[in-house]
C-alpha cells in the first residue's frame, strides 16, 4: 500500500507495565478508521497507526490496513490497484485470504499473492513497488480479503537492501489444536516454526478456531501482543470480540488465551518492541525528521533505483 500522507511524530513511551499472572489481560479492544481507498483497488481500514493505540504498545507493527471481503465485479480492461511508489526504513507483510494481489519492484521481484500466501518486502534502503489485483482475477471479478501490515525495522537494518520472500499457502505449516488449526507464518508454536524471516523476533499466527476452541499462545512476557478477529466471535480477558475487533493483550504473564464463542478465525501479532523513536511519513518510517526529509531528497534524486517501464 502508499500510506497515507499524514505526518506523525511518535514519540519514546514509558515501559508497558508487566503482570506476573500466566494469562495476558486484555488492554482494550478496538476498530480501525472507515473505510478508505487505496488506490482504486483496495477498500481497507487502518488500525494502525492510531491515536488510540500507542505506537510503543503495538511496536514492531507500525501500519495495518485491513481490506475486509468485498466482492469485485469484472473489468473487462484497465487494473485496481495502487502504482509505482517508493518506501524506505520498514517491511511490507501482505496477506490474502480472498482473490489474488500482484506485486513487482524495481529490485526485479514479482509475484502473485493468492489465498493463503503471504508476502514480505523488505524496503530497507529504499525501493519502489506497485501493487494491483491480479490480471485474471480482475477480469473475472470476485471476492478480495486482505491486509498488509508494516513491520518496523531497528535502526541498524533501516538500510538493509531490498528482499522479497515469497511465501505460498502450502509453505505455511499447520499446528493443530483441539477444535482449530492454526497456521504458522512467523514464529515458534508447538514446536512447528513459520518460514518469514524477520529482523526482529516475532510471532504471527492464522487461526481457524471451531466454536469453543480455546486457542492459548505462549510469548515472552515482553513482548507486544494483538489479535484482529476477522470473523466469528471470541473471549478474551473477559472481553468480547467479533468481526473486524483489534484486541491488544497486557504485556507480561506466560501467555495470550482466548476462546472463540463462535467459529472464528483470527489473527495473533507479537513481537520484540523496538524501542526506538518512530518518524512515519506517507511511505517511509524512519527515526527523525531529518531521515525522512533526506527519503524525500533521494526519492527525487533517483537514489531508489529507476522505475521499470
Ligand atoms: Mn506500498
Amino acid at each position: 500500500m502508499l500510506g497515507r500522507m499524514n505526518s506523525a511524530r511518535l514519540d519514546t513511551g514509558h515501559p508497558s507495565k508487566t503482570r506476573d499472572s500466566s494469562a495476558r489481560a486484555v488492554e482494550g479492544v478496538h476498530r480501525g478508521a472507515p473505510l478508505h481507498w487505496v488506490g482504486n483497488g483496495f477498500h481497507v481500514s487502518t488500525y494502525l497507526p492510531s491515536s488510540s493505540l500507542p505506537f510503543e504498545r503495538v511496536s514492531p507493527f507500525v501500519l495495518m490496513d485491513y481490506g475486509g471481503p468485498r466482492e469485485f465485479p469484472p473489468l473487462a480492461r484497465g487494473k485496481r490497484g495502487v502504482g509505482w511508489h517508493p518506501h524506505r526504513g520498514f517491511e511490507t507483510v501482505t496477506l490474502a485470504w480472498e482473490g489474488s494481489v500482484s506485486h513487482r519492484d524495481n529490485a526485479g521481484n514479482a509475484g502473485v499473492i493468492g489465498p493463503g500466501d503471504v508476502q514480505r518486502m523488505t524496503a530497507g534502503a529504499g525501493i519502489f513497488h506497485e501493487e494491483y489485483h491480479e490480471e485474471e482475477f480482475t477480469r473475472r471479478g470476485g471476492r478480495m480479503h486482505m491486509m498488509q501490515l508494516w513491520v518496523n525495522l531497528p535502526k541498524r537494518y533501516k538500510a538493509a537492501p531490498p528482499a522479497y520472500q515469497s511465501i505460498t499457502a502450502a509453505q505455511i505449516p499447520n499446528a493443530a489444536i483441539e477444535g482449530g488449526t492454526v497456521s504458522l507464518v512467523a514464529g515458534e508454536y508447538q514446536g512447528v516454526i513459520g518460514p518469514a524471516h524477520t529482523f526482529t523476533p516475532m510471532t504471527m499466527l492464522d487461526a481457524r478456531l471451531s466454536k469453543g476452541a480455546y486457542f492459548a499462545v505462549p510469548l515472552a512476557a515482553h513482548h507486544n501482543a494483538l489479535a484482529i478477529i476477522t470473523s466469528g466471535r471470541v473471549a478474551a480477558g473477559g472481553f468480547s470480540a467479533g468481526g473486524g475487533d483489534l484486541v491488544l493483550f497486557e504485556n507480561g504473564g506466560a501467555r495470550l488465551e482466548l476462546t472463540a464463542t463462535e467459529d472464528a478465525h483470527v489473527l495473533v501479532l507479537a513481537g520484540e518492541p523496538i524501542d526506538e523513536p518512530v518518524v512515519q511519513y506517507g511511505p517511509f518510517v524512519m527515526n527523525t525528521d531529518d531521515e525522512i526529509e533526506k527519503a524525500i531528497v533521494d526519492v527525487e534524486l533517483g537514489r531508489f533505483g529507476p522505475i521499470p517501464p
